[in-house]
């Protein structure tokens, strides 16, 4: 028998293992009898979305992906439901009862305007079809970029409207950054994050979407977003799209796996980090502006837990006042294409599922009162 040289310095327990390991213990007492098929679908391949590039004139990259069963999820969400228009939907949403589980906040009625520029082309319920890597446009610019299509809900939640500004707190490698872009309705965008390695690779990637007037209008940094409240300038919107436990990533694998032996501490101490970096972007949110705080797991910890935390400290320490803003018109709208969870004390969290293997997401949306 021949022992492979690898043997013996393979790790005894891969990193993806242990992940399971502790979203197993975690993850089944969190989502109960649901945890089950939520597993089987982070086990399997992730489904994506064509967000399109409407700076590249996408209309024939539009029609082919029609011709292959593809629909713009965001269109058909609010064309169901409105009827007249087929790209824009106001809706005022049902005030849940939050009272019982969160008393330390209060919560407001949202206006949920659906922005009629952004368009996510998605393979139908059940169908695991894969897209074509994106192609250039007569004008050079690529004609879509591929992206779990739940990561654009946080952008919708975002709901930027014309002449605002925008801050985008950790955006590498830029997915959402591209997302807030194709509203064509920001004024000026601020893009940040830690990582230069990052930072470069979001250049690169707006480089290959966006024209030169639009590249004007966005500032890119590599700074560590605690230190935000040293600056001195606040935004319309903010985007607080933190690290976290990345549960796919982390199920599928070992490289750069936060369930590493070696990374434990640094996992630890996510919902610290993550709590800061969300305090950060509400300090950078102008009085009246809204802040939306998005992660890709599943962690009740790394989601709820945080905005709780964030609020109240945002409001002992720093004296500033916050509204949960309601998304559950985002469950009744789009419920065609996600999988939600039934409920969450604060924000939605889309749950992944077999036919719609999108997620996980969770977002919450907060409005800065004073
Ligand atoms: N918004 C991105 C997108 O849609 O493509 C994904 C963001 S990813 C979930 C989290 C990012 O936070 C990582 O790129 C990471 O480098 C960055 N990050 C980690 N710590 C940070 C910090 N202290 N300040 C700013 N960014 C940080």
């Amino acid at each position: 028998r021949v022992k492979t040289k690898w043997a013996t310095t393979r790790a005894k327990f891969p990193a993806t293992a242990l992940a399971l390991q502790n979203f197993d213990a975690t993850y089944s007492k969190q989502l109960g009898d649901v945890w089950p098929s939520v597993r089987v679908g982070m086990l399997s391949e992730q489904k994506y979305g064509a967000l399109m590039n409407t700076f590249a004139s996408p209309d024939d990259a539009i029609s082919d992906l029609h011709s292959r069963g593809c629909r713009d999820f965001i269109s058909v969400a609010s064309s169901s439901d409105d009827g007249k228009n087929s790209h824009e939907l106001l809706q005022k949403s049902e005030l849940h009862n939050h009272a019982a589980t969160v008393d330390t906040f209060e919560t407001a009625t949202a206006c949920t305007r659906i922005s009629s520029n952004i368009q996510c082309l998605v393979f139908p319920r059940g169908d695991i079809s894969r897209f074509k890597p994106a192609r250039p446009g007569n004008n050079g610019l690529l004609g879509y970029y591929l992206l779990d299509a739940a990561s654009v809900l946080p952008v919708l939640a975002l709901d930027v409207q014309p002449g605002h500004t925008v801050l985008d707190l950790c955006a590498g490698p830029g997915g959402k950054t591209l997302a807030i872009l194709q509203s064509q309705a920001v004024r000026f965008l601020w893009a940040n994050d830690l990582a230069g390695s990052r930072t470069a690779r979001l250049r690169r990637t707006l480089q290959s979407y966006l024209p030169k007037e639009i590249l004007r209008i966005i500032h890119i940094t590599s700074f560590d977003g605690r230190n935000w409240r040293n600056m001195d300038c606040t935004f319309d919107r903010v985007l607080v799209d933190v690290p976290c436990t990345t549960d796919r990533h982390s199920l599928m694998e070992e490289e750069n796996n936060i369930f590493k032996r070696a990374r434990t501490k640094e996992r630890q101490k996510l919902p610290l980090l993550q709590t800061e970096l969300l305090l950060a972007g509400i300090q950078a949110t102008r009085p009246g502006g809204e802040v939306v705080y998005s992660t890709c797991s599943l962690s009740h910890l790394q989601n709820e837990c945080v905005v709780e935390q964030a609020i109240s400290v945002a409001r002992r320490e720093m004296g500033i006042t916050l509204h949960v803003q309601d998304l559950g018109s985002f469950i009744q709208i789009f419920s065609g294409t996600f999988h939600f969870a039934p409920q969450t004390a604060t924000g939605v969290l889309v749950l992944p599922h077999l036919c719609a293997n999108f997620g996980p997401t969770y977002m919450c949306k907060l409005q800065r009162v004073s």
